[in-house]
């Protein structure tokens, strides 16, 4: 990168050791730094709004004269303005901090331009702490919008106004700045770096407002693309660092992998067989697999897995399986002791809830070889002493971040080989989306449901209903089916959901006096929630009245009634994962959402999706447009991609462009690469690196 990138803040006229000092607890130490400091939205002060035609919540430049000012010690110092305009309408200004001589300078009559955000109050319109200028007449309007950047404290909006221009003016030409090939630029149509940072920082009188205001105008394009492209590389950097290390080469053994289908109960479908070819090849190559295994609920990926533990077993490797929740893990534990103990593999139990003796004996299993492992985050502490990790594989993968996914790998480096990795998912994201999110993971698809599966049914009914729902779960049980009730809260309390759960258990039971009603929470002992889960899948159990805990992997085909209380409050991913519990098995499955007036538009939006599709993927899509990117893949991994300027939702479409710019650069351009990625991802972001 050019001199001018890495020059010192501190050579810029006017920082002093006190601003400089500043600029650092911002993370600003370079004229680079500043050039990618952007401005996280912009004040519009070239146009005056008439007081009249304020709206609350709005922010807009107002030029009135001062009438009253009025100063209070109420239960803190207060200062009241009263300001009024042409529009013969008068606007409030309130102080909660300011000095005498701020107070004093307020005189009527006075002219003032004034910034901020009006809110509707008891006595008309008021703006607190807004910014203003004494102006004449005259004052001519600004030709530009104004930009605003993250501040801190001991440094002001027009000091970073002020050291942006200088930095820009030291911007070099874009020979040198932009690291997008010329061809690759023009094709995505956009403007140069250098034009770019230009724009954002100081709009020119001709820029789009309105485009710059709503963040679509071509140079916030551009500097979204830089950025996708710069989280890009830096998965994909990850990826070459672990594929270039070598792994156990694992060569599955044709008579065992018989054996296990010829037990079965079912065959493969195709779709289960294409992946596992995938995952075959993957694993006999000799590099560290990186695989994501996307299969919408019930698509059967858990036997996919199973297989690929069985090879690892074959070649002399462990395996780890880890689950988000330690009711999923359970059921994992039962399908691989009934799958793979008759072939003499050796299956470990580990959750967090194991421990002296018991967790003990388990360390020491897996330090002397045992197979398969299988548990929660449990598997990632310390302590933990694998004797020879070589596949590591991840259910529901989008309850884990990237970290904690690379915290198990690492748990089987041994310095020579790093364990393959098979995470499993069953949210289904849209294609462009993955792109950002899993760049560093090939992708196989169980696009596929077994046979004989028939759609559930789903409707959403008002609560004021709800003895009718009883009714049918009454007739549906008599008919030997079995239902969830299931009882959602919007508080992320395991408690409360806890005891909502109980009190609707108690009421179901007075209302079902015929039918065997079991209980399932987050609060229940490991052994009494396995001994509930046991019953109602041998049927002994007709109706399950269940708290979230059952939201992912629980697998009862005969359950095909599902209940969800609450359902406004439930986002489109979570409401597809429990109706998800049902439609397992041959029966015809039915889902009753039921809601709690008053129904807000998103939640009435989100129960048509519901009512609509059973396809995981287009729920996926309309969840992404409802809800934003960060809930669809999982809070946590959104976390650990913070973006500046880019937006999922909206430049989902530019994903492709970018990988393939990610591909040339890696290719043509190693150290314009690199400079990407510490422009903008800088040092903090662990999988740049790792
Ligand atoms: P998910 O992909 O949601 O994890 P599971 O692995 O839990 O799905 O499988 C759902 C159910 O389908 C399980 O009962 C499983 O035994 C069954 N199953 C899996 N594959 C097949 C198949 N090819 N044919 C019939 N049933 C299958
Ligand atoms: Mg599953």
């Amino acid at each position: 990168m050019s001199d001018a990138a890495s020059r010192p803040l501190k050579d810029l006229r006017g920082v002093g050791p006190a601003i400089a000092e500043a600029l650092s607890r911002l993370s600003l130490q370079t004229l680079s730094d500043l050039w990618f400091h952007l401005p996280l939205r912009y004040e519009d002060r070239t146009r005056i709004t008439p007081i009249r035609d304020l709206r609350h919540g709005e922010s807009a430049q107002v030029e009135a004269v001062v009438d009253a000012v009025e100063r209070g010690f109420r239960f803190r110092p207060m200062l009241r303005v009263t300001v009024s305009d042409d529009s013969r309408s008068t606007l409030t200004l309130r102080f909660f901090h300011f000095s005498k001589a701020q107070a004093e300078g307020f005189v009527p009559g006075l002219r003032l331009r004034i910034y901020g955000e009006a809110r509707e109050a008891a006595g008309g319109f008021e703006i607190v702490h807004p910014r203003y200028q004494r102006v004449q007449l005259d004052t001519p309007l600004d030709s530009a919008l104004t930009p605003v950047y993250p501040a801190t404290e001991g440094i002001g909006q027009s000091t970073l106004i002020r050291l942006a221009k200088l930095a820009l003016a030291a911007l070099p030409d874009d020979a040198e700045l932009d690291v997008l090939p010329e061809a690759l630029r023009r094709m995505a149509h956009l403007p140069s770096l250098g034009e770019a940072l230009r724009v954002v920082h100081a709009p020119p009188n001709s820029t789009d407002v309105a485009a710059l205001l709503a963040r679509s105008h071509p140079a916030q394009q551009r500097l979204a693309f830089d950025e996708l492209l710069a989280h890009q590389i830096g998965m994909r950097k990850l990826r070459r660092h672990l594929r270039a290390m070598p792994a156990p080469i694992i060569k599955y053994d044709r008579k065992r992998r018989r054996a296990f289908l010829d037990a079965l109960p079912f065959a493969l479908t195709k779709a289960q067989g294409r992946v596992l070819g995938d995952i075959d090849r993957d694993l006999a190559a000799g590099k560290p697999m990186l695989r994501l295994v996307q299969g919408d609920v019930g698509s059967g990926k858990t036997v996919v897995a199973a297989l690929a533990a069985l090879a690892a077993s074959d070649a002399h490797v462990q395996t780890a399986v880890m689950a988000p929740t330690e009711l999923l893990a359970e059921q994992h534990l039962r399908n691989f002791l009934n799958w793979c103990e008759p072939l003499g593999l050796r299956v470990v139990w580990l959750a967090g809830k194991v421990t002296g003796k018991a967790r003990a004996k388990a360390l020491a299993d897996i330090a002397a070889g045992a197979d398969i492992v299988i548990g929660t985050h449990a598997l990632m502490q310390e302590g933990v002493v694998f004797a020879n990790l070589g596949l590591a594989i991840i259910d529901e993968q989008h309850r884990f971040g990237v970290h904690q996914r690379l915290a198990l790998r690492n748990k089987g480096r041994d310095g020579t080989r790093t364990p393959h990795q098979l995470v499993m998912t069953a949210t289904p994201i849209p294609r462009t989306l993955a792109m950002a999110a899993y760049a560093d993971l090939d992708v196989s698809v169980i696009d596929e449901l077994p046979p004989g599966r028939t759609p559930v049914q789903t409707v959403a009914v008002s609560d004021a209903r709800r003895d009718e729902i009883v009714e049918r779960i009454r007739v549906a049980c008599a008919e030997g089916r079995q239902a969830y009730w299931v009882c959602p809260l919007i508080e992320e309390s395991e408690q409360l959901e806890a005891k909502a759960a109980q009190a609707t258990y108690e009421d179901l039971q007075g209302a079902l006096p015929d039918v065997r009603i079991g209980l399932l929470h987050g609060r229940m002992k490991p052994r009494d929630k396995q001994s509930v889960m046991d019953a109602f899948k041998a049927g002994e159990l007709r109706l399950l009245v269940a708290t979230t805990v059952i939201e992912v992997g629980v697998d009862v085909p005969n359950a095909s009634l599902m209940v969800i209380d609450n359902a406004e409050r439930l986002g489109l991913a979570q409401l597809h994962q429990l109706r998800g519990r049902v439609g397992r098995g041959a029966a015809a499955s039915s889902c009753v959402l039921v809601w709690q007036p008053p129904l807000s538009a998103l939640a009435r939006e989100r129960l048509a999706v519901m009512r609509e599709t059973n396809d995981g993927f287009r729920i996926a899509e309309k969840d992404l447009e409802l809800r934003g990117p960060g809930e669809v893949v999982g809070t946590r991994q959104t976390g650990e991609m913070n973006f500046r300027v880019a937006d999922l939702v909206r430049d989902a479409e530019v994903m492709p462009k970018v990988a393939q710019a990610a591909d040339w650069l890696l290719e043509h351009d190693p150290r314009a690469a690199d400079a990407l990625v510490s422009r903008w991802i800088g040092q903090a972001v662990e999988y740049a690196q790792a």
